[in-house]
């Protein structure tokens, strides 16, 4: 608690804000992207935009993994709900994303349907053991959450457990950061990388960036960590002298976690993957490999994915690769919000719709 106090601590953050206005150069201005919700939501919920100079531009990016999932991803989850004797396990995000027809799995629960919110794979370990139904896991995740799936599967298999499958839609950075990169329309000058996914990862995955003159910065959730990793953004631009900074060390030490990517490689591959708004990225994705097929739903219950199709009016597309604001789609905070959402990224906690319209965005 003490530590976390420090990262909060109003002094600290005045003399970070001193020191970013100071380091501004005449007429440059500095795009900054997070790719991560994470770092979204606490951009806004601390009010981090309205304090910066206005010189500097935080742009949101496509970090939050119920956003990106695409919609025909999200419409085969309802194809699992007429199936007898089954049971749908997700986390708690997935409850209030719209399917193509307007209902959520929150809105077929109510009707009936057999779906249990869960915290952990532990609890779907626990669930599979105490019934003879089937259970599907839905997984969406990063890598950070990608280990978690990967030791259900094989936990599963040591167990014997015959009626536990999941529906992968995991994805994976390096691709979606590529992609941004040669992204003409955005020219980020610097990025805030996730804290998170860097603890499994390690930062190499961040070298394109920097090969690409690009300033990548780990950073972690609080705002004295954010408001020191854009003071090191505005360094290395200033100084055109681009490196990965590891600003998150009490956590991620910066290497690769070989365990949990031994468990990553053992059980998955990469494979295309469907971002909502984006379209197919090549190897963005993972596929279930083949020594470990009773586990795929996809397989076990033949589930076909309708291709993507984002709902006619959401601009979740365009604000998850970072060419709009929220307040610019039509229906932000009108026609879609937290209570009665119209796309995912108004749904999840990460989403950087619902995280305007909770704290506020940006500097009117
Ligand atoms: S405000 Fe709603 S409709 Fe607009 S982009 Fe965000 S989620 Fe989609």
């Amino acid at each position: 608690m003490e530590l976390i106090e420090n990262f909060r601590r109003k002094s600290i953050v005045k003399i970070l804000l001193r020191k970013i206005e100071e380091s501004l150069l005449k007429n440059q201005t500095y795009k900054i992207m997070e790719i991560c919700g994470t770092h979204t939501v606490s951009i806004s919920r601390f009010g981090i935009r309205s304090l910066l100079p206005k010189d500097i531009q935080l742009i949101s990016g496509p970090g939050c993994p119920v956003c990106v999932t695409s919609q025909g991803e999200i419409d085969s989850i309802f194809s699992l709900i007429n199936q007898k004797d089954l049971i749908i396990a997700v986390y708690g995000d997935l409850m209030r994303v719209p399917g193509s027809d307007g209902k959520s799995l929150l809105d077929y629960r109510g009707m009936g349907a057999d779906i249990v919110v869960v915290n952990s794979v532990l609890d779907i370990i626990k669930l599979a053991k105490s019934t003879d139904k089937n259970i599907v896991f839905v997984s969406i995740g990063f890598e950070t959450t990608t280990p978690q799936t990967a030791y259900l599967i094989l936990e599963s298999q040591r167990l014997g457990l015959s009626n536990l499958s999941v529906l992968l839609f995991n994805k994976t950075m390096p691709e979606v950061i590529s992609l941004i990169l040669k992204d003409k329309n955005l020219k980020i000058d610097g990025f805030l990388c996730p804290g998170h996914v860097t603890t499994v990862t390690g930062v190499d995955i961040y070298t394109p960036m920097i090969k690409n003159n690009k300033a990548a910065v780990v950073t972690g959730f609080e705002p004295v960590d954010i408001l020191q990793s854009i003071l090191t953004i505005v360094e290395q631009v200033n100084s055109n002298n681009f490196s990965i900074v590891n600003n998150y060390k009490r956590v991620a030490s910066g290497e690769k976690n070989e365990k949990a990517l031994s468990m990553i490689e053992k059980v998955f591959c990469l494979s295309d993957a469907d971002w909502r708004g984006i379209g197919t990225i090549k190897g963005s994705g993972l596929r279930i490999r083949e020594e470990f097929e009773e586990y795929d739903a996809s397989k076990k219950f033949d589930i076909t994915f309708p291709k993507y199709t984002d709902k006619y009016g959401c601009r979740c597309g365009d604000v998850l690769k970072g060419y709009i604001t929220p307040k610019e789609c039509k229906m932000f905070g009108d026609v879609c919000t937290p209570e009665n959402p119209f796309g995912p990224c108004m749904v999840s906690n990460e989403g950087t719709c619902a995280a305007y319209y909770q704290f506020g965005g940006e500097i009117e």
